[in-house]
């Protein structure tokens, strides 16, 4: 178990990955690579313990999408496992090539999540080293989220309706946030605890940082393959409203944004 210790008082209770059992499990062990790197080559054999997933990113991720994973099946069955591809520098993607300007994005098309690390760097920066890491869960789970919305065919029905402070791509974004909610609200508050439970301004710093670094521009490049990020996300009183309303529950069955009668009905 790693808990910090030793950290100042301003970084308190917040996010500390507790991975406990057999590490093997909790870190993917047996199951498909679920993520890989192009920027050099790590051995993700090495992510053992929560003190591996605090340190490292790489370690993180992998825990983080073991746990995904594991929350998706659950809750939705019938959609295969998405990966997630960190890189820096620049990636091909069946969307298009991409580089570290355009943040984290999913594409549909090869249905992968692409998180470049300076994106994370910054992240950190802006939250300190364990809001950071909260930050970097919430882009994974809001990106895994999208994954989820392109079986469901809500990522195809935001494409119908682009613009407005209603339209569908603003609801597929707060939908993503509030799966994102979700997933979090389960391993923070579930028997497999993966977090300490962060605070509401935790949460909600964690996502206004991510969405001022996070808007990413791939769409200018690759016009209507990528996740629509770069039309609006919904005000940030939105997106951690659907945050909160996922994390509360911990149920996705609560976030159905396309078909609320408002996007404020959070
Ligand atoms: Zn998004």
């Amino acid at each position: 178990m790693a808990v910090g210790g030793g950290v100042g008082a301003l970084l308190l209770a917040v996010i500390v990955l507790l991975f406990g059992g057999d590490p093997g499990d909790v870190l993917g062990g047996g199951g498909q690579q679920q993520v890989s790197t192009n920027a050099q080559e790590v051995d993700l054999a090495q992510c053992r313990t929560g003190a591996d997933a605090n340190e490292f990113v790489d370690c993180r991720m992998k825990g983080g999408m073991a746990s995904l994973e594991n929350y998706w099946t659950r809750a939705s069955p019938d959609t295969p496992p998405a990966t997630a591809i960190l890189f820096t520098g620049q990636v091909d993607t069946q969307c298009g090539a991409a580089s570290s300007a355009v943040g984290p994005f999913y594409c549909p098309l090869d249905r992968q999540i692409y998180l470049d690390t300076s994106f994370f760097n910054q992240l950190q920066g802006q939250l300190g080293a364990r809001g950071g890491s909260l930050g970097e869960l919430y882009v994974l789970g809001h990106e895994y989220g999208h994954h989820i919305q392109n079986y469901t065919g809500a990522l195809q029905a935001s494409q119908q309706s682009r613009s407005g402070p209603e339209s569908g791509a603003v609801r597929v974004e707060l939908q993503a946030d509030c799966f994102a909610g979700a997933w979090l609200g389960e391993v923070s508050r579930g028997q497999d605890a993966l977090l300490e439970p962060p605070t509401e301004e935790q949460i909600r710093s964690a996502l206004s940082a991510a969405a001022a670094v996070g808007d990413d521009s791939i769409q200018e490049r690759v016009q209507g393959q990528v996740t629509p990020h770069t039309w609006t996300h919904g005000s940030s009183e939105q997106r951690t409203g659907w945050f909160m309303r996922g994390y509360q529950s911990a149920d996705p069955n609560q976030c159905d944004v396309l078909n609320a009668g408002s996007v404020e009905d959070y």
